[in-house]
């Protein structure tokens, strides 16, 4: 206990489960078997709260590609949260809630709603998102082309691409439009009689360097106010994307630290009627989830011990490829901890999970745990070898 205490103070505001949850871990693995991806909604409920209270003028669009599990959308959606989605299957998950509301509201809510934030959309998905007048992104002419043949009453948003520097995931080779040619992407939809109602960007995932934020929001401004000056119509929707970093270790500076900074920002470059809204997507779900997996086997190779366990890189550990994110393995036993390496489930090598996990000595059938496994880790599992994803468990629904 008091070595727990410790470690909780060292770590500065790291989430960890504590010896409570410990239990209720293990005796969900007894009624469940492993692996299983137990998913806390209080959690998340706590993260939606948070990220409202720090920055109150932006609404959050929660991105569902960071976990796409159903009820994790519905508990955000009736906590009052919007959604952004990257492909048909995505929107029509996020519709689903939305059908359920009175007739009246359905078509007002849409954009306050859902955001289509992928700047490239296949022209059958066009034709089909058109009927629902949808919000979506473009950040090139080619996309203003299809969209203005395939789903002309759509709505627009020019995404720019901004610096990611510093951040674990780089998204600015792959999306955005250059600053400088982002009023004329404004200007020339507008002459093509297309509506542009906002502007975009996304700083990179898990973005530790609030200086990424601010240089994006200066550039948005300038070209805002270009982009209004030229075409005679006013830009009312700032999106300011994701990248809001979860505190996976104490070098992680806190989100309300983050907060001040762009609150201060908003108010110095926007008037206030500008409608801002934010995609965060690790940040809601990171910590809210937890992944019990067991060992199966059990060697000792290279001077170390080596276990075997039933979830791995081809599964809920899928992030430490696709996400660049380490995950920690812990044991549930205690005891004198050892350098030992944790291998997952399948016959390839590359399903690796740590060569260097400070673990006590295991036993086969012995459980292990992976916190803060939430963002990017169950969404991207495969049923490589055949070995299924974890089973989905839900807490404090
Ligand atoms: C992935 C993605 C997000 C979510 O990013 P996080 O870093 O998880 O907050 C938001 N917007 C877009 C367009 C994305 O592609």
């Amino acid at each position: 206990m008091e070595d727990a205490k410790k470690e909780t103070k060292k770590d500065n505001g790291v989430p960890h489960i504590d010896q409570a949850q410990k239990e209720l871990m293990q005796n969900l693995a007894k009624e469940h078997g492993t692996p299983i991806f137990v998913i806390d909604h209080e959690k998340i409920r706590q993260n939606y709260k948070e990220f409202r209270e720090n920055l109150p003028s932006v609404q959050a669009y929660y991105a569902v590609k960071a976990n796409t599990d159903s009820q994790i959308i519905k508990t955000l959606f009736d906590m009052g949260a919007s959604f952004d989605v990257a492909s048909l299957p995505e929107f029509m998950i996020v519709h689903k809630n939305i059908e359920k509301l009175p007739d009246k509201e359905r078509q007002d809510w849409i954009w306050d709603k859902i955001i289509y934030a992928n700047t490239i959309k296949p022209i059958d998905t066009l034709q089909e998102l058109n009927k629902y007048k949808p919000l979506v992104t473009y950040d090139n002419i080619e996309e203003l082309k299809k969209i203005k043949e395939y789903a002309p009453d759509a709505g627009l948003v020019l995404r720019i691409r901004v610096p990611n520097t510093g951040s674990m995931v780089e998204l600015s080779s792959k999306f955005g439009a250059d600053p400088g040619e982002a009023a004329d992407l404004i200007v020339e939809a507008f002459n093509m009689g297309l509506n542009v109602e906002g502007l975009s960007f996304h700083v990179g995932s898990q973005c530790t360097n609030f200086e990424n934020y601010v240089q994006a929001l200066q550039l948005s401004a300038n070209i805002i106010r270009e982009a209004e000056t030229r075409s005679g119509h006013r830009i009312l929707i700032l999106d300011i994307g994701g990248g809001f970093p979860v505190k996976y270790n104490k070098q992680v500076k806190s989100f309300k630290t983050l907060s001040k900074r762009l609150n201060t920002e908003f108010k110095r470059l926007f008037p206030s009627d500008m409608q801002i809204i934010a995609e965060p997507g690790r940040f809601m779900v990171a910590n809210a989830c937890t992944l019990v997996a067991k060992v199966v086997g059990k060697a000792f190779r290279d001077g170390k011990p080596c276990y075997y366990i039933n979830d791995g890189v081809y599964h809920t550990y899928s992030g430490q490829v696709f996400d660049h994110c380490n995950y920690p393995v812990h044991a549930f036993k205690t005891g004198e901890k050892q350098v030992s390496a944790v291998f997952g489930p399948t016959c390839d090598a590359f399903d690796t999970i740590t060569l260097s996990a400070e673990l006590p000595e295991l036993e086969i059938n012995d459980l292990v745990y992976s916190e803060n496994i939430g963002a990017y880790s169950h969404a991207s599992s495969t049923y490589f070898n055949g070995f299924p994803p974890a089973k989905v468990v839900h807490i404090n629904k």
